[in-house]
Parts: structure tokens; sequence; C-alpha cells
């Protein structure tokens, strides 16, 4: 049996159970259908087949999920940091138990391949477990002394959180955002991405095996416009972490303005990799296409326009358009595959619209550029790059969120840097160059939140993970989580009695 046959049969077994029952809500620790009984379709990104019937939540769904989660709250609150540490743990080493289960399911309900795809349960229990070792310490502060006064600092859960995630990645992210919730203390109400549902269904089912108390975490699947649009307006949700488009990220903050919902937001991308001359070229190429077509190019982080100084750009694109054409494109859950189909006939159609855009704005295909056909005929396109292209093409400044990439030359590293800061985004930027000066100078002076010199994205769990401009608003990682999901409170001692100015007597 191949691994590709093998892995497919394990996948049918654990579809199984969502085939029979349709993917739940979960609110106060039991599985319940919509409460008007509305289901919608989820399908299969491989082959356009139904996968499963999705609860489609709306308000009343988030509402009873919203009090669940306020009536937990002081209580969850209240547990010791170090018994909060002890069962995120517990909950890493359930998500861990079944990763396999987690990384296929994943594959098929997402389109992203297996390669990748079987880290993602393990990377979700490393964001469990990084949170949960800081969870005795969240609520500490400083102390601050001023003249006859101490002020105490300290710092407690801001209260129940909705947490609102994409299509891409949707086990890891859900972890990356939910994981540091709990620790602060606060409890949870969950709308998952409509187009994959199942692994946020797959993980408050083990965060309750695992111990977590009913109420703590709730799951509402349902649309964008109705069940995520009710959790953004919802009075007793306080902070709304949010993952997913800009222009989305726009409407939270307006659906948000009269609850005066606190936001974090992690947006999209149009994130530049900047070749130098003086770079190592077969690390930079290989960098640059494991940026861009890794993961369906379906990632906030990948590196979609390439600048290249131009005494090289020829020499450059070509390499990159050779290993392109390489690429294997196949089946998801095949081991050997690199690019998968994309998430729903939906975004094909956005992508290939784009191809047809960069060719109709003047610039050249070096590579790929067409829909293919895949195992089970979905949503499968070639990687593309794209040459002879400038900054003010739209293939170079909007979020195209698939594999195609769009390569510019450049002179000198003034204009590389005006190029690489011309676009209303600012998630990430790669940098490639043997200059250390150079590569500070640049660094300083590029917009993004996270910049990578001499590497591809690499992620360090302590550091601070978000954006700038339209790709965001707030940090992810380290403490900045807990900045985001807790209040900050001062109390100020007199240590001498002072005088006190009298008004009266
Ligand atoms: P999206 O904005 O369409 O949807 C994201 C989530 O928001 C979904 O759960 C959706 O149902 C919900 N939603 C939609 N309209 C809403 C509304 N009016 N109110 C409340 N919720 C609403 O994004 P997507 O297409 O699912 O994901 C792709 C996008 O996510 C890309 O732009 C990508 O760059 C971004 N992304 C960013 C990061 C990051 O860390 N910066 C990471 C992953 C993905």
């Amino acid at each position: 049996m191949s691994k590709l046959d093998e892995h497919l049969a394990k996948a049918e077994g654990y579809l199984g159970r969502f085939r029979e029952t349709g993917v739940l809500n979960h609110i106060n620790g039991e599985a319940v259908p919509a409460a008007d009984g509305c289901v919608f379709e989820s399908l299969s990104p491989i082959d356009l087949k139904p996968l499963a019937n999705v609860a489609h939540g709306k308000a009343l769904d988030v509402d009873r999920a919203a009090r669940a989660a306020k009536a937990a709250f002081r209580e969850w609150a209240s547990v010791p940091g170090g018994e909060r540490r002890k069962l995120l743990h517990a909950i890493a080493d359930a998500i861990v138990a079944r990763a396999e289960e987690i990384a296929l399911i994943e594959c098929v309900d997402t389109g992203q391949p297996y390669r990748f795809m079987s880290q993602a349960a393990l990377r979700g229990a490393e964001n469990f477990r990084f949170f949960a070792d800081r969870a005795p310490e969240a609520r500490d502060g400083k102390a601050l002394r001023a003249v006859e006064q101490l002020n105490l600092t300290g710092r407690a859960p801001i209260g129940p959180v909705g947490i609102i995630t994409p299509w891409n990645a949707p086990f890891m992210l859900s972890t990356w955002k939910i994981a540091p919730a709990l620790a602060a203390g606060c409890t949870v109400v969950h709308k998952p991405a409509e187009f994959s549902p199942l692994t946020a269904r797959l993980l408050v089912e083990i965060a309750e095996s695992a111990g977590l108390p009913k109420g703590v975490w709730n799951l509402v699947n349902g649309l964008g416009e109705d069940a995520g649009k009710a959790l953004t307006e919802h009075p007793d949700i306080k902070a709304i972490g949010f993952v997913g488009e800009s222009r989305t990220g726009a409407m939270i903050l307006k659906q948000g303005a009269d609850t005066l919902k606190r936001v974090h937001f992690e947006l999209g991308g149009k994130n530049p990799i900047v070749v130098f001359a003086d770079a190592d070229l077969e690390r930079a190429a290989d960098a640059a296409v494991f940026m861009i077509y890794s993961n369906n190019g379906e990632r906030c982080t990948s590196s979609s326009r390439l600048f290249v100084e131009r005494s090289i750009y020829h020499k450059f694109t070509k390499a990159v358009a050779e290993k392109a054409k390489r690429i294997k494109i196949g089946h998801p859950l095949d081991p050997d595959t690199v690019v998968g189909p994309l998430i729903h006939p939906a975004h094909e159609k956005k992508v290939l619209s784009y191809i047809d855009l960069g060719l109709s704005e003047g610039a050249k295909i070096a590579a790929g550029g067409a829909k293919v056909s895949g195992p089970g005929g979905g949503c499968y396109v070639s990687p593309t790059l794209f040459v002879d292209a400038n900054n003010r093409m739209r293939i170079a400044q909007e979020e195209i969120f698939g594999p195609v990439l769009t390569a510019i030359p450049f002179d000198d590293e003034g204009e590389a840097l005006a190029l690489a800061n011309d676009v209303q985004y600012g998630l990430a930027g790669y940098l490639w160059t043997s200059d250390v000066m150079r590569a500070l100078r640049f660094s300083e002076e590029l917009d993004a939140g996270m910049i990578w010199v001499n590497s591809e994205n690499v992620r360090h769990l302590p550091a601070p993970f978000g954006g700038v401009k339209g790709s965001g608003i707030g940090r992810d990682g380290g403490d900045w989580s807990f900045d985001f999901y807790m209040e900050t409170k001062n109390v100020a001692f007199a240590t001498a009695p002072r005088r006190i100015s009298k008004l009266a007597n």
C-alpha cells in the first residue's frame, strides 16, 4: 500500500464521524447544533464534493456561547497559574497524541500538503506549552517607586474574548490565539473560518478531554457576516483576536465600536523579498521559492514580491523559474506533494483572475500561470512567476494569497527600499545580502513588523509577531499576547503621611 493510499484510508476513517453527525458547535461543554437547526456544507478542495454539514451558528448561538464564557470566567480566572500551566500542558499532550488525525483532517479540509501539515499539530502543541509555562507569571507586574509613594502594577485577565480565525493553517492559528487567552485566564468563544471548520472541532474536544472546565472554551461555526459579526458586537465579549483579511479587520473595527472592543489584528501581507547581488544566491533562490510556494502560497508571511538587483535579475529569476517548474503538484495526502489544491473554487477563481490581470498589465510569465488538472480534479494552480513586472501593477500591490510571485528589478539600495515600502501592507520582509551594514540600515527603514535577514521565515515563539500599516494592529508572541488578553492595574501606596491640600476646614 502506498503512503498516499494509507493516508486516504486513515483520513476516510477519521472523517466518518463528521460525515455522520456533521460538525457541531460547542457551548458550555455540550456539542450542539445551531439553535435554528441550519447547516452549511463544507467542500473538499480536492474533489469539490461535500465533506460534512456544519452547524450554521448565528446571533442566538453566539449569545449562548458568550453567556457561557461569561459564566465560566470568574472561576477560570481564579485558577492558580500553576494549575493552569498543568492543564495547558495536558492539552498539548492530548494534541500530540492525536497528531496524525489532526494532520490528515487538516489536509483534506484545506488542501494543504501533508509534508507541511504533518507538523501542524506539533506546532499547535508547542504553542500551548509555550504559554502554559508563562501562565504562573502572567499576572506579575512592577514596583515603581516615587517620592513618598510606591506603585504596584499587576495584570488581570480582561474577560471573555472572541477569537476569529481564517482558513489557512486553521489548527495552528487557532492554538496560537487561544492558548495565550487561556493561559492569561480568559474564557473564549471561537469562530473558525467557514471554509475549514473541522480541526477547530477536534481542538475544543481535545481541550475538554484533557480537563478544561465546561464553558471556558466555546465554539460557534458560521459565516463572517452573521456569527462573526454577532461575536464582534456582543457586549459580554471584551476583546477580539482576529486573523484574516485587512478589509475584514476594518469591518470588525466598526462593528466593535459601540461596545468599545479591544482588538488585535493579524491581517494580510504583500511581503517583499529583496535580493542584492552580494547575497548567497543559491540559498536566496531556495528561500524565495519556499516562501511563496510552500503552503500553496496561502500564507500571510509569503514573500509575494521579489525585488532583485538588476545585474543578477535575469540569472536569479531564471533559477527561481526553473525551481518553480520542478515543484511537484499533487494530492495533499501524498507526502511527496509540495503544492496541493487551493482552498475553494471561489479562491481559485480569484488567484486565476490575478494571473489574467498580470498578463493584461504587461508582465510576462516565466513559470506556471495556469490551472492544472490534479488528483480529484480540484482547485490546482501551478506555481507561477511573473517577470518584467513593475511596482504599479496590481499583481505587485494586492494580496493574491496563492502560489504567484511577481519579480521586479532594482538598481540600487535606495530604489529597492522605496519599492519595497510602496505598498499598503507591512507584515514581513526578507532581505538577502552579505553586507552587514546594509542589512542593518535597510531593515531599520523597511516598513514591516517582522524581517528575516538571510533566512526564510523561522518562528521563535518569544519574538513579537505582527504587522504595520494595513497588516495589523498589535503583536502576538512572548509577553505581547498577555498584554492583549489582560488589563494592567496600578495601585499607588503612600509611604509617608504627606500633607494633603485642604480645600476646606
Ligand atoms: P477573511 O477575513 O475572509 O476571514 C477570516 C475570518 O473572519 C473568518 O472566520 C470569517 O468568517 C470571519 N469574518 C468575515 N467577515 C466578518 C465580519 N464582518 N465580522 C466578523 N468576522 C468576519 O480571511 P480569510 O480569507 O479566511 O483568510 C485569508 C486572510 O488572512 C489573508 O488576508 C491572510 O493574509 C490573512 N492572514 C493573516 C495572518 C497574519 O498573521 N497576519 C495569518 C494568516 C492569515
